[in-house]
């Protein structure tokens, strides 16, 4: 399947090759952190099935406790997470942040790894009250006080 997509700022622009049977939601610590939220959703894909076509993207090496380097690319102007690669010969594994992709309600995630570390409220979210927008301050915190 062919995608394209690009940080918030507009600084970054790429296109590539997916296969959406390949999608999946990472539950690992450093995916916790570095997006800064719950966990990361990642289409897999060859690094050679990816092109950037604008905008100069800024690298975060990380080692892994298991000794594994993984080269995490973003924008360096807004922050926005593009791509993780594993560094080392012979890898062209390529991890495309699905929240960065245009077509990404169509790349339903298949599989959760790193589950050892999953928050465990990620499970079920279908409890909670849904509003299709910011709901105002007042219903914000009359739901609050529910809890
Ligand atoms: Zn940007
Ligand atoms: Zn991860």
């Amino acid at each position: 399947m062919k995608i394209d997509g690009g940080c918030l700022c507009g600084h970054i622009t790429y296109e590539a090759e997916v296969d959406p049977a390949r999608v999946g939601i990472c539950h690992c610590t450093d995916c916790q952190t570095n997006s800064g939220t719950a966990y990361g959703v990642v289409a897999i894909t060859d690094a050679a099935q990816f092109t950037l076509l604008t905008g100069t993207l800024k690298v975060y090496e990380k080692t892994a406790d298991s000794g594994t380097v993984r080269a995490l690319s973003f924008c360096p102007e807004c922050g926005t997470r593009i791509h993780a690669t594993t560094v080392g010969e012979g890898s062209d594994f390529m991890g495309i942040r699905v929240g960065t992709i245009r077509q990404r309600a169509a790349l339903k995630p298949r599989i959760q790894v790193w589950c050892r570390s999953a928050l465990e409220w990620t499970r079920d979210l279908s409890d909670l009250p849904r509003f299709e927008t910011q709901p105002n301050i007042d219903e914000m915190a009359s739901l609050a006080k529910r809890e």
